[in-house]
C-alpha cells in the first residue's frame, strides 16, 4: 500500500507500474507539455517532471510510497528537485535545448522532435510513412538578411549586443542589475528600418516551409527508438541546422503484447479443450494461420504457459531471427454440473483425497468473496485492538 498516489497519477499510472512504465509516460506527456510545444501549460509539464523525478529513483519511489510529498520534502529538503528542463534534456539526449547558448560546444538550432504513433503489425512487417512537418528554413528572397543589402544596422538600444541591463533599486542602497533580452531588437543585436525589410519573410530571416519526410520503420524496431534526420530540421542564418528526431511510439495491440522479442497472447479453452485436446489457429502479425494442436490425452492446465518458438517479435537489423510467441492458457470453467454427471465423470478422474473430519469440527458456510469488504472488516478489527482474531462466518 501505498501512502498516496499523486504522482502516479500525474503520469497515468498504478502504484504497481514498472520503472520502465514510468519512463514510457514520462516519454510521452513530457513531448506532449513541454512548453516549446504547449506554451500554456507550462505548469504541467513541471509536475509530470517531478513526478517522473521521484519514481524513475527507487530510493525516491520508496521514500514517496511511504510518507508521501511531505515525506519527500522532509527526507529531500528544499534543493531535492531539479530543474524539469535538465531532467527532459537528460532523458531526450538534449533535443530541445541545443540552441540554448553556451551549453553546446557547437551552436545548433534546436530539433524537432516528433512521436510517431505506429502500429504493432508495422513494426513486425517495416513500413514506410509519410510524415508532413512544418520547420523554418532561410528566407531564398534575403538570403537570410532579413532585408536589402546594407540594410542591417546595429540595434541602437542594445548597440548590438541583444541584452539590456537594468539596475533596479530593491532597497535603501541596494541596487540590482538585471540582464534582459532587449525589447527593441528581441535579443537579435540587429535593426531593419521598415521600409528595407523583406517583405517576404518580414525581416525575420526565416519563413515557415512544408516538408514531407519518409521514415522507414523498419522490422524489429522498438517503442522509444529514436529516427535521425540529419540538418533536416529548423534553419536559421549563421548557426548549424537542426535535426528532425521521429520517436517511434508502439501502440497497444489487441492480441499481442510486447515484450522485447517475445509476443505474449491469451487463449481462452473450454474445460473441454483443456482435459481432451484441442485444435486452434493463431492469426499472426503478417496474416499467416499457424495451428495448434494438443492431441486428446494431453491436458493443458489453466494459467499453464506455452510457446512457439520463432514467431515472436523480429530482431532489429536482423529480421530472420524472432523471438517466441508465448501463449498464455486461461481454462473456463462450468460453473455448474448435472449431479448425474459428476459420478460418471469420476470414474474417468484421477482419485479424489479422503477427508478426516475431526469429531468436534465446526460446520461453515463458503460466502461468494468480495475483497473490498473484506479489507474493510479486517481494517476494523486493527482498529479495535484485536489483531489476528479471524471469525468464521462474521455476518
Ligand atoms: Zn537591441
Ligand atoms: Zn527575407
Amino acid at each position: 500500500m501505498v501512502k498516496e498516489t499523486g504522482y502516479y497519477d500525474v503520469l497515468g499510472l498504478k502504484p504497481d507500474c514498472t520503472t520502465e512504465d514510468v519512463k514510457k509516460a514520462y516519454r510521452k506527456l513530457a513531448l506532449r507539455y513541454h512548453p516549446d510545444k504547449n506554451p500554456t501549460e507550462g505548469e504541467k509539464f513541471k509536475e509530470i517532471s517531478k513526478a517522473y523525478e521521484v519514481l524513475s529513483n527507487p530510493e525516491k519511489r520508496r521514500i514517496y510510497d511511504q510518507g508521501g510529498e511531505q515525506g519527500l520534502q522532509e527526507g529531500l529538503g528544499p534543493e531535492g528537485f531539479s530543474s524539469p528542463f535538465d531532467i527532459f534534456d537528460l532523458f531526450f539526449g538534449n533535443p530541445f535545448g541545443g540552441g540554448r547558448a553556451g551549453h553546446s560546444r557547437e551552436r545548433r538550432v534546436k530539433d524537432i522532435i516528433h512521436q510517431l504513433s505506429v502500429p504493432l503489425e508495422e513494426l513486425y512487417n517495416g513500413a514506410v510513412r509519410k510524415l508532413a512537418l512544418q520547420r523554418n528554413v532561410i528566407c531564398d528572397k534575403c538570403q537570410g538578411r532579413g532585408g536589402k543589402k546594407g540594410s542591417v544596422e546595429k540595434c541602437p538600444k542594445c548597440r548590438g549586443t541583444g541584452t539590456f541591463i537594468e539596475i533596479q533599486q530593491i532597497g535603501p542602497g541596494m541596487l540590482q542589475q538585471i540582464q534582459t533580452m532587449c525589447p527593441e531588437c528581441h535579443g537579435t543585436g540587429e535593426r531593419i528600418s521598415s521600409k528595407d525589410r523583406c517583405p517576404k519573410c518580414n525581416g525575420k530571416k526565416t519563413v515557415r516551409e512544408r516538408k514531407v519526410i519518409e521514415v522507414h520503420i523498419d522490422k524489429g524496431m522498438v517503442d522509444g527508438q529514436k529516427i535521425s534526420f540529419r540538418g533536416e530540421g529548423d534553419q536559421e542564418p549563421g548557426i548549424q541546422t537542426g535535426d528532425i528526431i521521429i520517436i517511434v511510439d508502439e501502440r497497444e495491440h489487441e492480441k499481442f503484447k510486447r515484450i522485447r522479442s517475445d509476443l505474449i497472447m491469451k487463449m481462452e479453452l473450454e474445460l473441454v479443450e483443456s482435459l481432451c485436446g484441442f485444435q486452434r489457429v493463431i492469426r499472426t502479425l503478417d496474416e499467416r494461420d499457424l495451428l495448434i494442436t494438443v492431441v486428446p490425452g494431453d491436458v493443458t492446465k489453466h494459467g499453464e504457459v506455452k510457446c512457439i518458438l520463432n514467431e515472436g517479435m523480429p530482431l532489429y537489423r536482423n529480421p530472420y531471427e524472432k523471438g517466441r510467441l508465448i501463449i498464455k492458457f486461461f481454462v473456463n470453467f462450468p460453473n455448474t454440473l448435472r449431479a448425474e454427471v459428476c459420478s460418471k465423470l469420476e470414474d474417468h478422474l484421477p482419485p479424489r483425497p479422503r477427508t478426516t473430519v475431526p469429531p468436534n469440527a465446526e460446520e461453515c458456510t463458503l460466502e461468494e468473496y468480495d475483497p473490498t469488504v473484506s479489507r474493510r472488516h479486517y481494517d476494523d478489527d486493527e482498529e479495535g485492538g484485536r489483531p489476528g482474531t479471524i471469525q468464521c462466518a462474521a455476518q
